[in-house]
C-alpha cells in the first residue's frame, strides 16, 4: 500500500469526471462523486434499463427483440457519465476504469454471487484497436469487478477477429448484421455454464447480444451482463 501511495505521488491519478490530478489514495473528487447517475428501479428485467411505462416488468426494445442474454444492468445513465466514459477510452486514463469497475462490483456483488458465474468476460477490442488505445476499457473494469468478487477473469476466450464499423450511426438491423460476425470463440477447451459478460456501455444491446450468442452456441447456459452505463436504445 505504501509503495502504491509514492508511485501515486509521482504519476498521480486523474478524477473520471474532471481529470484533476489527485492526492495519492484519492480515487475522485469529492464534488465529482456526486454527479454519475445510477439507473433507477423499475429496472427492465432482461436488460436492466429504467422502465418509464407502470405495470410493465421489461423495456420497450426487450419487449419486441428477443434477447440471446438472461439478464443484466448498467451502473449509471449514460448522459451523466458520456464525456468521462469517452476521456477513459480516448485520453489514455486507465485509472477512470479501476475506479469505475470496483464501483460497478460494490453495487452488484450480491447479484454476482446469486449468478454463481463460473467466469467473468470482458467483450474484447479489435487487436488494431487495443494497439492504437493501450488497453480495453472492458477489461480493465472486468479485471476489477473479478478481483473484487475472486469470480475469474477470462480474458482471449471470446475475441473479435474483424474490425467493425462504428454502431453508432446505424440502424437496427444494420448494427445486428454488423455485429453478428463480430466475435468468435478463441479456444473452445474451458466448460461454462455460466458467464458474466463485462462491457463499458449498454446502449441498443446488439453487441452484448452478439457476443451472447457465440457464447451460447459454445454451450454456456447462463449469460448475464453487467456495463457501466446505458444510453437510449432504440426509441
Ligand atoms: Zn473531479
Ligand atoms: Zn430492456
Amino acid at each position: 500500500m505504501e509503495a502504491e501511495k509514492i508511485l501515486e505521488f509521482f504519476f498521480p491519478n486523474h478524477c473520471p469526471i474532471c481529470d484533476r490530478a489527485l492526492l495519492p489514495g484519492e480515487r475522485i473528487c469529492k464534488a465529482c462523486a456526486k454527479i454519475p447517475r445510477k439507473v433507477k428501479p423499475p429496472f427492465c428485467e432482461k436488460c436492466g434499463k429504467h422502465v418509464k411505462e407502470a405495470g410493465s416488468s421489461f423495456c420497450f426494445d426487450c419487449r419486441r427483440i428477443p434477447r440471446t442474454f438472461d439478464r443484466g444492468y448498467s451502473l449509471y445513465e449514460y448522459a451523466s457519465v458520456h464525456d468521462s466514459v469517452f476521456a477513459y477510452k480516448t485520453l489514455g486514463r486507465p485509472e477512470y476504469g479501476r475506479y469505475y469497475g470496483r464501483k460497478m462490483a460494490e453495487a452488484y456483488a450480491s447479484f454476482i454471487r446469486q449468478t454463481n458465474a463460473d467466469a467473468i468476460i470482458p467483450i474484447p477490442l479489435h487487436k488494431d484497436r487495443l494497439r492504437t488505445r493501450g488497453y480495453n476499457q472492458a477489461a480493465i473494469l472486468a479485471k476489477e469487478i473479478s478481483d473484487y468478487t475472486k469470480v475469474p477473469l477470462l480474458e482471449n476466450f471470446l475475441i473479435r477477429p474483424n474490425r467493425t464499423s462504428n454502431q453508432k450511426k446505424l440502424g437496427r438491423g444494420q448494427r445486428q448484421n454488423n455485429m453478428k460476425k463480430a466475435f468468435h470463440i478463441a479456444k473452445n477447451d474451458v466448460k461454462l455454464r455460466t458467464v458474466i459478460i463485462v462491457d463499458d456501455i449498454y446502449t441498443t444491446g446488439s453487441t452484448i447480444g452478439a457476443a451472447a450468442a457465440v457464447l451460447r452456441s459454445v454451450g454456456v447456459e447462463h449469460i448475464y451482463f453487467l456495463t457501466l452505463a446505458t444510453g437510449r436504445g432504440y426509441l
